[in-house]
C-alpha cells in the first residue's frame, strides 16, 4: 500500500529531511505529505540502503513490509577498515598501493593474476585485514561522496618528503575534513636526500592538520613506499584507528554496497566490481546497481579466485547485471526479480528525467527556500580569488555577515581559478562557489553545469556579501 512519506519515513525510522532533502538533491520539491510509489520507496531503499529482512519472501505487494528495524547491537560483527590514499600527483600514491599489495599476494594465490578490481585486502602482520580502495585522488573520492556513497572510513594523505605540501595536497585535506574521516599522514620518500619532514609538517600544520608532536592528534607515519619501509607502521596505525572507531556491520542479511568499477566484458558481458558494505552478497543472489539489475552469475576476488560469498568490507568482482552500472551506484540483494526490475526501470526513468531537467542541485535562488524548511542552518561556500590578500579580506568580511539562524560555511579558499575539483567539491559538499577576479575556464563551466554546481563571479566584495545577505532573506534580484 501506498504510504505518505511522513509514514514512510517512520516505518524505516529516517528522519523525514533526509527525504526531503533526498529528493530536493533529484530536483524536487516534496513534503512529508507526499504519498510515494512504490518505485519511490524502492528507490529510496536503494539510496539509504535500507535493509530487507531475510527471511521472507519479497513481493512487490510486501516490499515495504520488510523494512528492517536498525541491526540490533549484538548482530553487529567487526568489518575491517575502508581506506583511501589521496595526495598530490606523484607524491607515490600508485607506489604505495603497490607495494601494500605485493607485499601481500599469497604465492598459495598465484596462478590467479591480479586484476584491478577498484580496491584490494591486505591481511596485516598480526593478521587483521584493511581494505584499500586502488582508484587513488580525491577527484573520484569525491565524486562518490557527491552521489551519496560513502565508502572511505579512513583518508592516509601522501605527501612526499623532498616536496612538501602542495596544491593537490591541500585539496585532499578539504575533501578528507569535508568527509570527517580520520586522516593519517604518511610522509613518503624519506630515503630521498631532499627529504625534509618537519618541513612537511610544519607546512600541514598550517592546514589544521597537526602531528601528535605538535599538539594535534593526527598520526604521522615516515616511510618509503618504493623501499617498503614504514609499511607496516602504517597498517597498523590504521588498525589501531579502525579499533577505536569499532567499524562494524550486519554480515547476516541481504547484502548492499557501492558500485566501485564497472565494464563491459566481450565475453563475460557487464562486469562490476563492488564494495559490500553491509550483509553478505552470495552467488545467485538478485541485485539491483543503480539503473540496472540481475542475477550474480559469479563471482571474482582481485586474484581471479571464485567466490561464493563476500562479506562486509570486501570487494568482489560480480558477473550477471544486464547492464554496465556506473561507478559510485549503490547496489542491494532483493530475492524478487521483478521487483528489482521494476525498482531499476523507475531508476533509469528517473536518471533520464533528472539528465533532460538538468536540474541545479544548489542555488543561490534555493537557499531562501532552505532556509524556510528548517533544513539549511550552514551555507556552504567555495572561494576562489586573484590575490591571497582578497581571500583573507573575503574570509574575515564574511565571517562579519549576519543571517538569522544561518552560518556561512566556507570549505575552502584559496588564490587560483575556479577548477573541476572545486566543482567536484561544491557538488558533494552543496556549496556555492564564488570567483573574485577569477573565472572558470570553459570545461570547468560546463562541468559546473553538468553537476549542477551555481559559480557566482564578483570584483567588489560587498556586492557579493549583499547577493548573499539578499539572497537568504529570499529578496534576490530576479535578474541575477
Ligand atoms: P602518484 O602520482 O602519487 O601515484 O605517484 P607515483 O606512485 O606514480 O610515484 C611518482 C614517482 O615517485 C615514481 O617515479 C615513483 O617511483 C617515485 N616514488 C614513489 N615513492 C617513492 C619513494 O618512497 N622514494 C623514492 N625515491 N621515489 C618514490
Amino acid at each position: 500500500k501506498p504510504l505518505s512519506m511522513s509514514d514512510f519515513a517512520k516505518e524505516v525510522n529516517k528522519p523525514i529531511t533526509e527525504i526531503i532533502k533526498y529528493y530536493f538533491s533529484q530536483g524536487m520539491m516534496l513534503n512529508q505529505n507526499t504519498t510515494l510509489s512504490d518505485e519511490q520507496m524502492g528507490e529510496l531503499a536503494l539510496h539509504f540502503g535500507f535493509d530487507f529482512k531475510k527471511e521472507q519472501n519479497l513481493t512487490k505487494e510486501n516490499i515495504f513490509e520488510q523494512f528492517q528495524t536498525p541491526d540490533k547491537p549484538e548482530d553487529l560483527k567487526v568489518r575491517p577498515p575502508v581506506v583511501t590514499i589521496m595526495g598530490h600527483v606523484d607524491h607515490g600514491k600508485t607506489t604505495l598501493l603497490d607495494s601494500m599489495h605485493n607485499s601481500n599476494v599469497v604465492s598459495g594465490e598465484a596462478g590467479g593474476i591480479t586484476q584491478a578490481i577498484g580496491a584490494y585486502q591486505v591481511t596485516s602482520k598480526s593478521g587483521k585485514k584493511i581494505t584499500f580502495i586502488d582508484t587513488p585522488g580525491h577527484e573520484a573520492f569525491t565524486e562518490m561522496r557527491s552521489r551519496g556513497a560513502n565508502v572511505t572510513d579512513i583518508v592516509i594523505l601522501i605527501v612526499a618528503a623532498d616536496d612538501g605540501v602542495m596544491p593537490q595536497t591541500e585539496e585532499a585535506i578539504d575533501h578528507a575534513k569535508q568527509a570527517g574521516v580520520p586522516i593519517i599522514v604518511f610522509v613518503n620518500k624519506m630515503d630521498k636526500p631532499g627529504a625534509d619532514p618537519e618541513r612537511v609538517k610544519t607546512e600541514l600544520m598550517r592546514h589544521g592538520i597537526l602531528a601528535e608532536d605538535f599538539g594535534g592528534d593526527v598520526p604521522f607515519i615516515y616511510g618509503s613506499a618504493k623501499q617498503k619501509q614504514g609499511l607496516e607502521e602504517l597498517q597498523e596505525t590504521i588498525l589501531l584507528i579502525a579499533e577505536l572507531k569499532d567499524y562494524k556491520s550486519n554480515p547476516n542479511k541481504f547484502a548492499s554496497g557501492v558500485v566501485l568499477e564497472a565494464h563491459l566484458d566481450k565475453s563475460k558481458g557487464p562486469v562490476a566490481s563492488v564494495l559490500v558494505q553491509h550483509g553478505t552478497l552470495n552467488l545467485r543472489d538478485v541485485v539491483i546497481a543503480g539503473t540496472t539489475h540481475g542475477t550474480i552469475k559469479d563471482m571474482e576476488n582481485e586474484v581471479g579466485k571464485k567466490q561464493k560469498t563476500a562479506i562486509p568490507s570486501q570487494p568482489v568482482l560480480i558477473i550477471g547485471l544486464n547492464e554496465v552500472p556506473h561507478a559510485g551506484d549503490k547496489f542491494l540483494v532483493m530475492n524478487d526479480e521483478k521487483v528489482a526490475r521494476s525498482i531499476a526501470e523507475a531508476q533509469l526513468h528517473q536518471f533520464v528525467e533528472r539528465e533532460r531537467s538538468n536540474k541545479q542541485i544548489f542555488t543561490l535562488d534555493s537557499i531562501k527556500t532552505h532556509i524556510d524548511d528548517g533544513e539549511m542552518k550552514l551555507i556552504n561556500l567555495i572561494i576562489k580569488a586573484d590575490t591571497q590578500g582578497s581571500v583573507e579580506a573575503l574570509k574575515s568580511s564574511l565571517a562579519k555577515v549576519n543571517i538569522d539562524g544561518v552560518r556561512i560555511n566556507i570549505i575552502r579558499a584559496s588564490v587560483g581559478a575556479i577548477s573541476n575539483s572545486d566543482i567536484t567539491l561544491a557538488a558533494a559538499g552543496q556549496a556555492l562557489v564564488y570567483g573574485f577576479n577569477v573565472r572558470p575556464a570553459a570545461p570547468v563551466r560546463k562541468k559546473a553545469e553538468e553537476d549542477g554546481v551555481e559559480i557566482r563571479l564578483h570584483n567588489i566584495i560587498y556586492k557579493l556579501i549583499e547577493e548573499l545577505q539578499a539572497a537568504a532573506k529570499g529578496m534576490l534580484d530576479p535578474i541575477m
